[in-house]
């Protein structure tokens, strides 16, 4: 059942006001808040106003001190004023009574704090000064001098005040000088000058300076803040005095914009730094008399220090008021939203069919809300868990229903299968007794299913399988699945054989029983068992058709031998009439074609027996061609031309040369057959890569394309018009078969009829010359020694004609000759004629020539007496066999007669 998601909530307006998501945590913060940063706005508003009130008052304040202060300033300089005014209408200066004069003064200035009081005359001279005793040289001013200025303390003051003093004597009026460096006082001061004025002319000049000690002494007095700083301030800018500690400061000039001001107005306020004590306010007011001004400044700190001190309660009532607020929102948030949290959660669990708890939060309107969401959570379980029970029951009514139904379909799947199939199925127990069979198995064993039930599977089989049939139900039943066949038996005497597979039957993982698939392989075996013997018949025919073919060569090689002799006999007893000749070469000609026809039949029969024996050495292709070209050269010489083109360096073979040699004569001797008189054979023989490669072309009928690709197979032959040229279709079969023994191959090529053929065969060249040493074994070979001596040989022949025409041809040779038809009149002969040669045919009557030579070998007295076997069979099994009877060499009929004269030769 998928899991329903509440609906996100609308986004559309649904009221007057748009509808915002957000928690309400939110927005109760929210609610809170506003007035709060109502209340903070208008507290920084406040806050603002007050301190610009403030401000404005203080400033008010400083600049009330500052004309105060330039007043009482003013009052100050009036009095020095007053002072010298009334000591310059003394008549002591009229007098010229200095001393007196000067007494005066003193008494004067002892009233006054600090200061001197200075007479020049109009030419600048200084005729006395209280701050030196009288009598003291004084100087003489000048207006040079008041250029001039002087370092003192680090700061930098004009030397003298002589121009003020200069301007009082030529304008007659008072005159205020700005801070200098009093010579005689050495220090700074600012003075008072009024010229003397006597009928209209001022013959001299009067002055009182004063120290800035005088005026912070002034400041002090007028002081009534110490926060406040104080300075008075020459027209130069110059600071003349302060308050406090005015050595510091005095001959400083005030700050850039602070002097600014001072030059360009009578009065003012700023904002300026003083002394590197941080940003200060201050108001400034010029005095009237002397053009001074009196600056009043209070460091700004102070200023919000004071907003600062006076707006404390204020933001702390503000601060007080903000956190409660928010603690007031924070206790509703968690009254309100606990509630509403739970509830929330609990319209959750409905939405997931859970019941939930639901809060009483003493809220009216939540706890409301928790009934009816409790009364809706109650009808909600109750409408779930009906359509709950409802779908449980409609799921399992068809879970049922559908497996009755997958059970059925199973069930009749396996029926069908069961019964239908072709093949005999069948259960059995664990005691091998039947359980279940189907039509197929109840036909098989010819009882119906419930006759089986009580019968044993073994039993039915015939009694020697019994055993088995009983050890492989065994096997099965340890869980070894296995096949076996048996043989039942029927009611009826009939027996099938039946192959069976049987596996355990596993029911919750114990074997309970056997099934068996079963097949009736009573057909299947008696075919078999027909077919092994057909094969035994058709190996027996064939191998009878063999032995046939050796002994038909064998057979008819006999008459060929006593023919051979006779032509051989004619030949050497010298040249006869030519009719004689032309009969004897006739005679000769179809005798060896028929020899050579025997031979082939011979080897085709040996190469299909897998009996051909190589007697392979190392070998010169050319040596090989030689004998080949040799052997035919009777069949083409005179008739056809032939050409032999060899490359130069010897191809080296491994290869049983007499063969190798049979092969390449079987192919000239075709090429001769199949072309006519005046063509052509060309032999070519060269190197490819690893291989010799031999072609023997010729120029004669040519090979059909029909005839080609079957031409290597045994017994087939071309046209019908060259029969006359004989052959039995084996030479180019036998020429494969070498080839291949040799790790050869041949193939053929023609274009066609009247085109001429072409055989090429290649063989692999041995690796490498090295001399062989193995030569064929002396039993086969005979040594040639030019002069044939005259022998004494034993013919034992039991072929009248055969051992005559020998004889005969023996005696020609200018050999001494017996003949005997036995092997016990051969033993008899020898002991009175000691033969240096017996030729012994092997298939005498009684004794035969193996036994024969066997006996003479027993002799001592006939050890050297060489025994040459004649015989019609030449497998390499009959050489054999003669060399272990104690022959020395094996003659095949009809007798080579050179081979025969090199035996004799070799005879001592
Ligand atoms: P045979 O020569 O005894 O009939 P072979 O096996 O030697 O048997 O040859 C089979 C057949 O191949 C021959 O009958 C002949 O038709 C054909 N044949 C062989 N060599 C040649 C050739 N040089 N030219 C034309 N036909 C050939």
């Amino acid at each position: 059942m998928s899991k329903q998601q509440p609906p996100e909530p609308s986004r559309a307006r649904t009221g007057p006001w748009p509808t915002r998501r957000g928690s309400l945590r939110s927005y109760l913060l929210l609610l809170a808040l506003a007035p709060l940063t109502l209340l903070v706005i208008v507290t920084a508003a406040s806050i603002w106003v007050q301190y610009r009130q403030q401000s404005a008052m203080l400033v008010d304040g400083l600049r009330e001190t500052a004309h105060a202060i330039a007043l009482a300033v003013d009052r100050e300089l009036d009095t020095g004023r007053a002072i010298l005014e009334t000591l310059a209408a003394s008549e002591l200066i009229d007098a010229a009574d200095w001393r007196a004069f000067y007494e005066l003064c003193v008494k004067i200035m002892k009233s006054r704090q600090d200061g001197a009081i200075i007479l020049m005359d109009r030419a600048g001279q200084m005729l006395l000064n209280t701050a030196v005793e009288f009598g003291t040289p004084l100087p003489r001013l000048s207006h040079e001098l008041a250029d001039q200025t002087i370092e003192w303390e680090g700061r930098r003051l004009p030397l003298s005040n002589s121009r003020m003093l200069f301007d009082s004597l030529a304008s007659g009026q008072v005159e205020y000088s700005d801070l200098y460096y009093g010579r005689v006082g050495k220090r700074p001061a600012v003075a008072i000058a009024v010229p003397v004025m006597r009928g209209g002319t001022a013959p001299y000049m009067m002055a009182i300076s004063s120290t800035p000690k005088v005026f912070a002494a002034l400041l002090q007095h007028e002081s009534n803040s110490a926060d406040l700083d104080m300075l008075i301030v020459d027209r130069a800018g110059r600071i003349i005095s302060r308050d406090n500690d005015p050595e510091k400061v005095v001959g400083h000039l005030t700050p850039e914009p602070l002097h600014r001001a001072i030059a360009t107005a009578r009065s003012g306020i700023g904002e300026t730094v003083l002394f590197d004590d941080g940003p200060s306010l201050y108001a400034f007011s010029r005095s009237a008399v002397s053009n001074w001004s009196v600056v009043v400044a209070a460091p700004r700190d102070r200023v919000l220090a004071s907003i600062r001190r006076s707006l404390a309660p204020w933001l702390v009532a503000v601060f007080v008021v903000i956190t409660a607020g928010i603690m007031f929102a924070q206790s509703i948030w968690r009254r309100v939203a606990t509630p509403l949290g739970l509830l929330t959660q609990g319209a959750e669990a409905i939405q997931r069919g859970q019941q939930p708890e639901i809060p009483v939060s003493g809220i009216d309107e939540v706890d409301t809300l928790s009934r009816m969401l409790r009364h809706a959570s109650l009808t909600e379980h109750a409408r779930r868990e009906e359509v709950l029970k409802r779908q449980l029951a409609e799921e399992r009514e068809k879970a049922t229903a559908d497996t009755a139904e997958e059970l059925r379909r199973s069930e009749q799947r396996y029926r069908s299968l069961f019964d239908n199939n072709l093949d005999p199925i069948f259960s059995l127990n664990g005691d091998g007794l039947f359980v279940s069979a189907n039509a197929a198995a109840e036909r098989l064993f010819g009882y119906t299913t419930d006759e089986l039930k009580s019968k044993d599977f073994a039993a039915l089989c015939i009694p020697e399988k019994r055993e088995d049939a009983a050890a492989a139900v065994h096997d099965i039943l340890a869980r070894r699945s296995r096949d076996f066949e048996t043989v039942i038996s029927r009611d009826d005497d009939a027996r099938v054989d039946l192959f069976v597979t049987g596996a355990p039957m596993i029911v919750d993982d114990q074997v309970t029983g056997v099934s068996c698939i079963g097949r009736d392989i009573t057909e299947r075996n008696r075919l078999t068992a027909e077919l092994q013997q057909r094969v035994g018949e058709l190996r027996e025919a064939d191998r009878r058709k063999d032995e046939f073919l050796a002994v038909l060569a064998h057979e008819l090689r006999n008459p060929l031998a006593p023919i051979r002799n006779a032509v051989e006999y004619l030949r050497l007893k010298g040249p006869q009439d030519s009719e004689t000749e032309w009969c004897r070469n006739v005679i000769d000609q179809q005798a060896r074609q028929m020899a050579r026809l025997m031979d082939d039949l011979l080897d085709v029969s040996r190469i299909t027996s897998n009996k051909l024996e190589l007697r392979k050495a190392r070998v010169t292709l050319e040596e090989v061609l030689r004998d080949a070209i040799e052997t035919s050269r009777p069949l083409f010489d005179g008739r056809i031309e032939l050409a032999v083109d060899l490359s130069d360096d010897p191809l080296w073979l491994d290869a049983d040369t007499t063969r190798l040699a049979q092969v390449f004569s079987n192919l000239l001797n075709n090429a001769a057959k199949y072309t006519d008189s005046g063509g052509h054979i060309r032999i070519h023989g060269r190197r490819e890569g690893a291989q010799a490669v031999v072609t023997v072309r010729d120029t004669g009928i040519g090979i059909s394309p029909e005839l080609l690709p079957k031409i290597f197979d045994m017994f087939v032959q071309g046209d019908d018009s060259h029969r006359a040229q004989g052959g039995l279709g084996l030479g180019l079969t036998l020429a494969r078969d070498i080839v291949r023994i040799h790790g050869g191959t041949i193939e053929a090529a023609s274009a066609g009829h009247g085109r001429g053929s072409e055989f090429i065969v290649r063989l692999p060249l041995a690796d490498r010359y090295r001399p062989d040493t193995t030569l064929p074994p002396a039993f086969m070979q005979t040594d040639s020694t030019p002069e044939p001596q005259p022998k004494r040989v034993l013919v034992v022949e039991d072929n009248k004609s055969q051992a005559q025409s020998l004889a005969r041809l023996l005696q020609l040779m200018g050999h001494e000759v017996r003949v005997t038809a036995n092997g016990a009149s051969a033993l008899e002969t020898l002991a009175d004629f000691a033969a240096d040669v017996a030729l012994i045919d092997i298939g005498l009557p009684g004794m035969s020539g193996y036994e024969v030579a066997r006996r003479i070998r027993d002799r001592s007295e006939f050890r050297k007496t060489k025994l040459v076997a004649q015989t019609g069979w030449g497998r390499e099994e009959d050489v054999q066999r003669a060399r272990e009877a104690g022959f020395d060499h094996h003659l095949v009929k009809p007798i080579d007669h050179r081979r025969l004269q090199d035996i004799l030769r070799s005879a001592q």
